[in-house]
């Protein structure tokens, strides 16, 4: 029993270690600028692809536009040259189709508006997007020499573990293991005053001389090993 409480502290030094450098604000950061990043190039992405549609929309706008016109000019010319009895009907419709040529001239400047805000959205992604880079690779720096800090600290805990182990009653091991798996922690924990040492709850007597005559118990409670403290 004692060399798995063994085994077990020198876990919970090495969980206390790792913890501190899993909880490094400069790693969280790092995650952050990782995450904002991906998240830019996804937007990046997505914002090619309406920029495409964009430009194609104006290019066929202008086209039409042209057209358009174009024929417009030779209506005009048209009915200028015979000036006969139609011609206030004519111009009644030449009047409605330069309503419709601004009306597409309108829809023009409204694209490249569009276009003009995309390429700006495009342009301030690509700035912070540098910005963002050049802060992962501070936090990743920092992370780094926090990491060597403390690495050796982690070797010298998993070693003492590994030498540990063998000690250690292989079928206590394998509880252990399987419990420590289901994020359990610690996993034994001593009987106090008739409760269970992790969670507080009182044992039922039954229960209770269970554990005195096995040495171990598993709390009803909170799925530990409670075992009794010498
Ligand atoms: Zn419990």
């Amino acid at each position: 029993m004692q060399e798995i409480i063994k085994y077990q502290q020198i876990d919970s030094q090495l969980r206390k270690v790792e913890g501190e450098l899993y909880s490094s604000a400069n790693r969280k950061s790092a995650f952050q600028m990782q995450q904002y990043l991906k998240d830019g190039q996804a937007r990046l992405i997505k914002l090619e692809e309406v920029a495409k549609t964009l430009n194609e929309q104006y290019q066929k706008a202008t086209k039409l536009y042209n057209e358009f016109i174009e024929k417009l000019d030779e209506l005009s010319k048209k009915v200028e040259a015979d000036r006969g009895e139609k011609t206030d009907e004519l111009e009644k419709t030449i009047s409605a189709f330069n309503q419709t040529a601004d009306n597409l001239e309108n829809n023009i400047a409204i694209l490249g508006q569009k276009i003009v805000n995309a390429n700006k959205e495009f342009e301030s992604i690509m700035n912070n997007a540098k910005k963002a880079k050049h802060n992962l690779e501070i936090y990743k720096a920092n992370y780094n020499k926090e990491r060597e800090k403390l690495e050796p600290e982690i070797n010298r805990l998993k070693e003492e573990k590994n030498k540990q182990k063998p000690k250690v009653d292989p079928k206590l091991l394998a509880k252990y293991n399987a419990k420590y798996e289901g994020k359990i922690f610690p996993v034994f924990v001593p009987e106090t005053k008739g409760r269970c040492g992790g969670c507080r709850m009182e044992i039922p007597a039954g229960k209770l001389s269970e554990l005195k005559a096995k040495g171990t118990i598993e709390c009803e409670n909170c799925g530990r090993i409670i075992y009794i403290a010498e």
